[in-house]
């Protein structure tokens, strides 16, 4: 099975809710996650607002058994997203009168996770460690390369519950009878295309050749092209595909471009010409509120276009109806929401339109990624008015790209580009991939755009205790815009 659960997933829970904008908005919570109390009270302890998408979406299939494959960056919660179910999984073993184990009978790991260098095995631990607090007698160990071994043999010799390894000592301490892998119910594959980059493919194959066959699998990496393919089939069964993107993900397939419009009725011709390109085959036409999308589809519809609205304020039928419609290319144009949106996955979806902007600036990331799939190209394009260039700064400061401004022949905007209030070290173009004492690729807004932070800085994902700071993504801008009845709306909407 192999489909992009970012997306699907949104999908299904978006056609699955009886009211999914509620839902949605927020995400799952850590106690809807199926998670026992011992690691509930460690995740509400280290204080994370809410679950990160590759917890939220990982942490149940996990949970219910099942392989997965996941892709998610370093900074996007990944490693909690295995150690808590490796943790309920412990749990759940000792409550199983089959699993007991008896004095004198092999008392091998449970759990085994496998990292490609030391310093990511004991960051793992670490995190287990924390994690695992609340768990009593929670035995977990390390053993790693470039230190003596007695100390690993001796952790060897007792009953563990946890080992996070490195593949190359694993192996020796393995082949000299000191690892006892015979009970090993949960495989973790921890950064494995970096692994495989490091030439442990006969490692980790012959380890996984002596756990148990019936053993659950989870593999994390960047990519699961080439060989790290090829061991994932070999290692899982039917898994689970799960792809997080990053915030700061380049989108290369995605031209971004932004049209200043000087008022509402600037803003409707603008759309009106994108959407008379022939080059477009499907496009998504985003608005602020529920009410907008009603309004500008009924409009679109008024002068020809083959179009619907989705958002969640509609019955559940009409809108896998309107889904089904866009899949079948019997809609040209669609006209949502954010939370609507999220989940569509058609490939012919060449545009996608910002008409009213988004409230968060997470939610510019998902819009866009609604063009640009399997493999194709896709454009995104937002319409601005002047009083949005705050938020439009906001979203080019959490993507850390800048949307370069174009113009559509004959409708030029009259007025003057809007200029930029002083915000400290701004860069045109950005700085993609730049750290900010944060890890790339981090999905929490450390300290966010509120601190000041210079323009193409990535907010650095909170260190353990840290929060996000009031400022933070996914809390700020949304005063600004879309509020129905706001002004400029006058223009449409008969
Ligand atoms: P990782 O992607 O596993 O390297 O995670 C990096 C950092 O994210 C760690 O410092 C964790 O403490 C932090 N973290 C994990 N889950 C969350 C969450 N749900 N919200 C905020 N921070 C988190």
């Amino acid at each position: 099975m192999s489909f992009d659960l970012n997306d699907t997933a949104r999908e299904e829970a978006v056609l699955n809710q009886d009211t999914p904008e509620a839902i949605q908005a927020d995400g799952p919570s850590f106690d809807q996650l199926g998670l026992a109390p011992e690691i509930l009270k460690a995740i509400v302890h280290a204080g994370y607002p809410s679950p990160s998408d590759v917890q939220a979406l990982a942490v149940p299939p996990a949970l219910s058994g099942q392989d997965l494959l996941v892709s998610a960056k370093t900074g996007s919660g990944k490693t909690a997203a295995f150690v808590w179910p490796a943790l309920q999984r412990i749990l759940d073993a000792r409550l199983d009168p089959a699993k007991r184990r008896a004095k004198g009978t092999p008392q091998g790991p449970r759990v085994l996770v496998l990292a490609p260098t030391r310093e990511l095995a004991m960051q793992v631990s670490r995190a287990a460690m924390q994690y695992g607090h609340g768990v009593q007698g929670l035995r977990i160990a390390h053993v790693v390369g470039g230190v003596p071994y007695q100390a690993q043999l001796k952790a060897l010799r007792g009953p563990l519950d946890m080992l996070i390894a490195t593949p190359g000592r694993l192996i020796d301490l393995m082949n000299s009878g000191a690892a006892v892998m015979g009970q090993v119910e949960m495989l973790v594959l921890d950064e494995a295309d970096r692994m495989l980059d490091m030439g442990f493919i006969d490692d980790i194959t012959t380890i996984a050749q002596s756990l148990p066959e019936s053993r659950q699998t989870l593999m994390f990496s960047a990519t699961f092209a080439g060989s790290v393919g090829g061991l994932a089939r070999q290692l899982t069964r039917e898994p689970q595909r799960i792809n997080v993107a990053s915030h700061t993900d380049t989108h290369a397939q995605i031209e971004q471009r932004l049209h200043w419009a000087d008022n509402p009725e600037h803003k409707h011709a603008l759309l009106e010409t994108l959407l008379a390109d022939r080059g477009l085959e499907q496009a998504v036409v985003f608005t602020a509120t529920q009410r907008d999308a009603d309004a500008l589809a009924w409009r679109l519809g008024e002068i020809g276009h083959s179009v619907a609205a989705l958002h969640g304020g509609m019955p559940q039928g009409r809108r896998n109806r309107v889904l089904q419609g866009l899949r079948q290319r019997q809609l040209r144009v669609l006209v949502a929401t954010d939370v609507a949106a999220r989940g569509i996955d058609v490939p012919t979806i060449t545009h996608v339109i910002n008409f009213g902007l988004p409230m968060k600036a997470e939610d510019y990331v998902h819009r866009i990624g609604r063009t640009g799939r399997a493999g194709r190209t896709g454009l995104a394009i937002t319409l601005a008015e002047r009083r949005d260039i705050g938020q439009i700064r906001r979203i080019e400061r959490f993507t850390t790209q800048r949307i370069q401004a174009g113009v559509v022949a004959g409708l030029e905007p009259k007025l003057p580009p809007p200029s930029d209030k002083p915000m400290g070290d701004r860069r045109p173009g950005g700085r993609p991939g730049a750290r900010a004492g944060g890890r790339p690729g981090g999905r929490f807004g450390g300290q966010g755009e509120s601190a000041g932070q210079g323009y193409g800085r990535q907010p650095g994902f909170g260190e353990p205790g840290k929060r996000r700071g009031p400022g933070g993504f996914g809390g700020g801008g949304q005063g600004g815009h879309g509020k129905p009845g706001g002004p400029g709306r006058g223009g449409y909407g008969r």
